[in-house]
């Protein structure tokens, strides 16, 4: 049997980054607070608190004793957790990926630098989305968000609009919201300045045509991600629009015999949440099993 993982799957340079960074300091310290999720995989996370990491939300900050270090994850914060964290007394361990920083560094050079009615600055992402929060606050809460066409109505016709994305936003339907969005501008004023600047990360936009293309060379495709991932349930939907082969699996464990049935080729792919140790005890996983059925 030909066990294959997907060399193109598995964390984003910002999250072995952020990673990296959590592991360093908890092995020199015992403890880190990082603040929210650092990485949408359960497997991860418990693996990440048995060295010693806590997670906490935003508001839970105030209750730390003063001199607590915090990690920013990969998505970035506001400003005013900066801030927050400077006035409590908090060491903070920034994470944020460098590619989140240009971008939060963009859209606030975008908001600053011109008269509120002169512009308006458009983030086309997910409201609830971390990096987004983080991106808003950065433009001064003046940014308006487009998550979908329901958003289109804030627009206004004939006023500047500098259009940005979440780095993680789907190509496709960036380049939907953005057409839609100019051609509101423009039923303004036909004259009006329109700036798309697609920010989606390169990691991410190559992502799903080359996970297409490793499905369809397989028999077999096993889909690792957390089932709260929606990268995951995302890249699994790319994955089993090609190959109805395709088996959605949290870990290891839940791996049957009788899928590999009259199968030559297994692939193995995964998130870009789910840690390149699962993807390899999957492999294993399946090389003992294949090899006692064969
Ligand atoms: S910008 Fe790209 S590399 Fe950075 S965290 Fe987001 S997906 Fe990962």
């Amino acid at each position: 049997m030909q066990i294959d993982i997907d060399p193109g799957c598995g964390f984003c340079s910002g999250v072995v980054r952020a990673v990296a960074l959590a592991e360093e300091h908890l092995k020199n310290h015992g403890t880190l607070y990082c603040l929210g999720e650092l990485i949408h995989n359960a497997q991860e996370r418990k693996r990440l608190e048995e060295l010693g990491m806590q997670y906490i939300e935003k508001q839970d900050m105030l209750k730390l004793p003063q001199g607590s270090h915090i990690l920013i994850r990969a998505h970035g914060e506001p400003p005013s957790t900066f801030e927050l964290a400077h006035q409590r007394g908090y060491r903070l361990i920034d994470a944020t990926c460098p590619v989140v920083k240009r971008l939060q560094w963009k859209v606030k050079k975008a908001s600053d630098t011109t008269e509120e009615n002169e512009v308006q600055v458009i983030i086309i992402g997910k409201k609830k989305h971390a990096e987004v929060r983080g991106l808003t606050g950065h433009a001064g809460n003046r940014a308006l968000v487009v998550e979908n066409e329901s958003d289109l109505t804030h627009v206004q016709p004939g006023i500047r609009a500098v259009i940005y994305s979440q780095t993680t936003e789907n190509p496709g339907h960036f380049t939907e919201l953005a057409a839609q969005i100019e051609q509101i501008v423009l039923s303004g004023n036909p004259d009006t300045e329109v700036q798309i600047n697609p920010t989606i990360c390169r990691q991410m936009s190559g992502r799903e045509p080359r996970l297409k293309a490793f499905a369809r060379s397989h028999d077999i495709i096993l889909f690792v991600s957390d089932p709260m991932s929606s990268n995951g349930r995302m890249l699994y939907q790319a994955a089993v629009s090609v190959n109805r082969n395709t088996h959605f699996i949290e870990h290891a464990g839940e791996i049957q015999s009788a899928w590999f049935r009259n199968a030559c080729s297994v692939g193995i792919s995964g998130a870009t949440s789910t840690p390149g140790w699962l993807l390899r005890e999957v492999a294993a996983r399946v090389e003992n099993l294949t090899r006692k059925n064969g």
